[in-house]
């Protein structure tokens, strides 16, 4: 390796979290080449670690006394200086209702004890990456700092980049615009704060359905996502916006202010062309959000959909 490439590499900072020393050593061992690592015995100490060294990833013990793996885990996800610190949890073996309760609760993934030293590197070392790669969009200020996904900065640069690309292969490029439904109320009757959760959750909901790496969610602002998918006729886009309703419904969030069934919804527009010199791509945003304007007016929690109506010129 050049000496430039190793000065340019610095490396991870992984937090060690066991009330078990021996357990620590372990994982030390095994991480100590590639990381810089850091490690505590308890929850509180944890604690102060992840605001005085923001570590890059964190393995934590389920099963402390004291403050324990999960009553850190939510600490850390409220507090907006730690809240993007990745958290993977280290349960015993077959506790799965400790699994999914630690996923529910924000962790990205979970280890099971006694650990296997293949799969830990190579969970450890795929999270790294992710936030690597995440670091890497938020330091060029394309990220939305509270939901993690793109903000509306990249979507404007992914839309003018994909609108050139179908306009050149003369494909079909589609929008979705993506409103939370009464979201004012929801603020209004829970806080700020968890509104702010509510919009973590929808976004999460939302990203989940875009699977291809071209597509690309975006917040638009406040309450309002958009979503950009190249190569997309508008029926494959009303699919993925049908598909997007459904997994924010499922998340079950109550919102008692809401007419619609006391749960979290979202209405969707969605508009899709083929891009063409004649037309700016910011039509195709206009015309998304006229469509989402309908699904609002139709009584919200829908999908609606219409081709650009633009009177083309003939050539
Ligand atoms: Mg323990």
């Amino acid at each position: 390796m050049q000496h430039w490439q190793k000065v340019s590499q610095t490396k991870p900072k992984l937090l060690l979290v066991d009330d078990q020393r021996v357990n620590i050593l372990v994982l030390h061992e095994l991480f100590r080449e590639a990381c810089e690592v850091f490690m505590a015995t308890s929850g509180e100490q944890a604690l102060q670690l992840c605001r005085t060294v923001s570590p890059d990833l964190v393995l934590l013990d389920v099963c402390m006394d004291g403050l324990d793996g999960h009553e850190v885990c939510r600490r850390l996800k409220a507090d907006p200086q730690t809240h993007d610190i990745p958290i993977i949890f280290v349960t015993a073996k077959g506790d799965e209702a400790d699994e999914v309760h630690g996923l529910e609760l924000g962790a990205v993934d979970f280890i099971v004890k006694p650990i296997n030293p293949i799969i830990v590197k190579a969970r450890v070392n795929t999270h790294l990456t992710l936030k690597r790669q995440s670091d890497t969009l938020r330091s060029f200020g394309l990220l939305d700092g509270l939901t993690g996904v793109a903000n509306r900065r990249r979507f404007d640069e992914a839309l003018a980049l994909s609108w050139r690309q179908c306009r050149r292969e003369q494909r079909s490029l589609a929008v979705i615009m993506i409103d939370v439904d009464y979201f004012k109320r929801y603020n209004d009757h829970y806080g700020h704060l968890q509104g702010d959760s509510c919009l973590q959750a929808v976004a999460k909901a939302l990203s989940d359905v875009i699977k291809r790496p071209h597509d690309l969610l975006a917040r638009y602002g406040g309450e309002e996502f958009a979503c950009v998918l190249p190569n997309t006729p508008l029926s494959d886009a009303v699919q993925i916006a049908e598909r997007m309703q459904a997994n924010v419904e499922a998340l079950s969030l109550e919102h008692l202010g809401s007419e619609i069934g006391k749960i979290v919804t979202v209405s969707l527009g969605v508009a899709a062309i083929t891009a063409h010199h004649a037309i700016e791509p910011q039509a195709l945003v206009e015309e998304a959000d006229r469509q989402l304007y309908r699904a609002k007016q139709a009584g919200r929690a829908r999908v609606c959909s219409g081709t650009l109506a633009a009177s083309l010129p003939s050539e």
